[in-house]
């Protein structure tokens, strides 16, 4: 059986910007992968053409199922929390909505952002973090969410780190990576699927220069796994499985 990857974002271009590389990799590999995204982006700062919050959705909706396509993402779903307002949601609520995806998807490996929140520090991927933390430890526990199908525990759960940081923002203090992913071979894959996100153009052109001195390498560290083990260094999210 083909291994499963299921990675959780906030917004429509967390997935490339920050796991694209992740994403393709896996699904060179043969790996199932599944992309959650909690929210439509409608807070976001490049609105595209669109005159209201819900065109602008609507807009990204879309351009978040392309760059899942570009990079290759088995299923992808997005969810209808308010863009910017994650950290003001229901935790428990919110978590449960994670754990009955993670028992029916059955993931191997979950990939997520860091508390630090990412390169931009934002709220929502502080949010997203903690929420998945949280869903990947009760998904597999019998008297968590008893009513939600059958427990799955996955067996690694990765944060996303980072070696550089934005110039021009106050920088985000990750965690220290124990995964380097050397992405380069599907460099040009993210690069497409970033640019599947019409509406946050501007955006792929202010970070343009960083992505082309760092973009070559992606950075996880491991935050939770099945057997008890020390930290060691890899350049495989799979190592093991
Ligand atoms: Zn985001």
């Amino acid at each position: 059986m083909s291994l499963k990857m299921m990675c959780v974002v906030a917004h429509p271009d967390d997935e490339c910007f920050a796991f694209g590389g992740a994403l393709a990799l896996a699904a060179a590999r043969g790996v199932e992968t599944y992309v959650l995204c909690l929210t439509d982006g409608q807070a976001a700062t490049n609105r595209g053409a669109s005159e209201s919050g819900a065109a602008l959705g609507a807009i990204r909706r879309a351009e978040f199922a392309a760059s899942c396509g570009v990079l290759g993402v088995r299923h992808h779903e997005l969810l209808d929390y308010q863009d910017g307002r994650l950290e003001f949601t229901n935790f428990s609520q919110a978590a449960g909505r994670l754990v009955e995806r993670i028992r029916r998807f059955r993931p191997d490996v979950v990939i997520t952002f860091g508390g630090d929140g990412g390169l931009n520090t934002h709220a929502d991927h502080m949010i997203v973090s903690m929420l998945t933390t949280a869903a990947y430890h009760w998904a597999g526990r019998a008297k968590r969410y008893p009513d939600l199908a059958q427990p799955h525990q996955a067996r690694r759960l990765f944060h996303l780190s980072t070696s550089y940081f934005l110039p021009e923002r106050q920088p985000p203090q990750p965690v220290p990576w124990t995964v380097t992913l050397d992405i380069r071979t599907v460099q040009s894959q993210k690069t497409e699927a970033f640019r599947q996100h019409v509406s946050q153009a501007p955006l792929m052109e202010k970070t343009k220069d960083t992505f082309e001195r760092y973009g070559g390498y992606e950075h996880y560290a491991l935050v939770a796994t099945a057997e008890p083990q020390p930290a060691r260094l890899t350049t495989n999210l799979f190592e093991g499985l």
